[in-house]
């Protein structure tokens, strides 16, 4: 409601539209954000606990603690906590690692603001210092770290790994990853697309394995087809063994038995002809991404060659990038084969085809659990382990985990506070103080003391020394717990970046009817 020139009130919004303003709206949009935060903070850290998910009155259950999945799964509606939903989101686009740490900052950074707000700081004042901070803490970060070798690799997945409710494949897992990156990367680069991954239900973890080449889920035609062809010549082909149907559903009146037998006769001959010039080909391998005609697959099997139908399209383009063959349509000839090996191999139940190049980028991972829960879960942590692997392949710069990192960013921070000095210096004091949030969880979630294990943490003044849940303070290093460093830096820009736009709002109007306002897009 605004006066007019008179006196009079303006209504300038609709009747019945919601709206809170001021510090009210503030205080709301913080309280959301935080709780946000609250929900996933338990599951930090190698000591964090798992949350189950229940849905659908109890028929779906998802256990896990990774923080994306769980603020994926839960429905949330306050806008501001959307905001820091965000931020989980993002951070796991980017670097597979890190969600529950970002959301976790978010909502200390709003936590620290709340109480500067109280004490009547003006929110642009403290975005001002946040900022500052959240740069000058990047620009630190740019002096740490050194390029991974050997071993470090294993060590980012172990951490990568820790506390997720897969760890009992750990070992395994991050073997796997790391061969995956060592067998598939070209040269100074890691593309995710070159490792496939399959899960099975039934089997023990530790049966999980990872094949040189593609494996495709789907089993030869027939059962006369050879099981292993050693010099494979393949084609890929796109189009269907089968008779062409006509468009239109005919139906023909036949009273001589004959007739039915020259149709058929001429159907057979088709499929005939096709086989026939599969076979002109030289082809001993046939992977079809359509159906095949029984008739067909009796024919190729006949004359020796190994066929399987329905593939997918992904797995086509793999097969394409792996054997060197084209995807053909009908121009079927000699030109357009690739070559490889072959062989059916069982899963459990599932009969599936490998097939393998030597010196192949492709890899395909085989994960193996003994429950649908656990081989879900079990493949959600290869995937993120995987990313962070090739993450700090790609773009390797390593640094210390267990908190270490941000313990010494806040100790650095404090330091530009103190010369800083005023309103401004004690945003950038909020900050560093909402950095040590990272230690603090980790050592509450192991029930250490926090507030000792954070006074003991900042006497150290390291950017390498962190919160070991059975050592206390040590070196995170000789631990083995290992992080890229964009991991990092990306949670703390992105946290930033949320928690700077959830302060700056004052007047939440929510619009009845239309359609509510779409997240913001964080420029990250
Ligand atoms: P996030 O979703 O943020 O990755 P996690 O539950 O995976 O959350 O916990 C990550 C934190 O746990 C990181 O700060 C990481 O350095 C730390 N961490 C991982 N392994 C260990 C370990 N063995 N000891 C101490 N801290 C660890
Ligand atoms: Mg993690």
């Amino acid at each position: 409601m605004m006066a007019g020139p008179n006196g009079q009130p303006i209504f300038i919004l609709r009747d019945g539209t919601e709206r809170t303003t001021g510090r009210t709206a503030q205080h709301n949009n913080i309280a959301a954000a935080m709780a946000v935060a609250d929900a996933v903070r338990t599951t930090l850290g190698p000591m964090g606990m798992d949350k189950l998910l229940v849905s659908g009155g109890g028929e779906n259950v998802l256990i896990t603690n990774d923080g994306a999945t769980i603020l994926r799964e839960i429905d949330i509606d306050h806008p501001t906590a959307k905001l820091v939903i965000e931020v989980s989101k993002n951070q796991e686009e980017k670097c597979f690692d890190g969600t529950t740490s970002a959301v976790v900052i978010a909502g200390e950074l709003l936590k620290e603001a709340e109480g500067l707000l109280q004490q009547q700081i003006h929110p642009t004042i403290i975005a001002r210092g946040y900022r500052m901070a959240s740069q000058e803490a990047l620009k630190e970060l740019e002096n740490l770290g050194w390029g991974p070798t050997g071993d470090d690799f294993f060590g980012v997945a172990h951490t990568a790994l820790t506390g997720k409710s897969a760890e009992a494949a750990i070992e395994v897992i991050s073997k796997m990853c790391v061969e995956a990156v060592g067998m598939t990367a070209d040269g100074e680069a890691f593309d995710m697309d070159n490792v496939k991954v399959l899960s099975f239900e039934g089997g023990a973890y530790d049966e999980s394995a990872l094949l040189p080449g593609v494996l495709v889920e789907k089993e030869k035609l027939h059962s006369t087809m050879p099981m292993e062809i050693e010099k494979a010549d393949i084609l890929l082909l796109m189009s269907a063994i089968e008779v062409k149907k006509t468009k239109t559903d005919m139906q023909f009146n036949v009273n001589d038995p004959a007739q039915v037998e020259k149709f058929l006769a001429q159907e057979e001959k088709a499929i005939r002809e096709m086989v026939d010039s599969i076979i002109e080909s030289g082809a001993n391998v046939v992977v079809c991404n359509k159906d095949v005609d029984d008739l067909a697959a009796h024919y190729l099997a006949k004359a020796g060659i190994y066929c399987i139908k329905r593939v997918k399209k992904s797995d086509m383009e793999s097969l394409h990038r792996l054997t060197g063959a084209s995807l053909v349509n009908d121009d079927i000839s000699m030109d357009a084969l690739g070559s490889c090996s072959l062989k059916e191999i069982k899963f459990g139940e599932h009969r599936c085809t490998l097939i393998e190049k030597d010196g192949a980028k492709t890899v395909t991972a085989i994960l193996r659990g003994s429950t649908g829960h656990s081989v879900d879960e079990i493949e959600r942590a290869f995937d993120d382990a995987l990313g962070v692997v090739g993450l700090a392949f790609n773009d390797g710069t390593l640094v210390a985990g267990g908190g270490a990192i941000h313990a010494w960013l806040s100790y650095h921070l404090r330091k530009l506070a103190t010369s800083k000095g005023g309103r401004v210096g004690m945003a950038i004091e909020a900050f560093a103080n909402a950095l040590e949030v990272i230690p603090r969880t980790l050592a509450e979630n192991a029930g250490l003391d926090p507030v000792d294990t954070i006074l003991d943490l900042r006497k150290h003044e390291s950017f390498t020394h962190g919160v070991s849940t059975e050592d206390g303070i040590v070196d995170m290093i000789d631990e083995g717990v290992i992080e890229p460093r964009s991991v990092i830096s990306n949670a703390i820009s992105a946290a930033t970046e949320a928690s700077v736009m959830v302060l700056r709002i004052d007047d939440v109007i929510s619009m009845k009817g239309g359609a509510p306002p779409a997240p913001p897009q964080m420029g990250m």
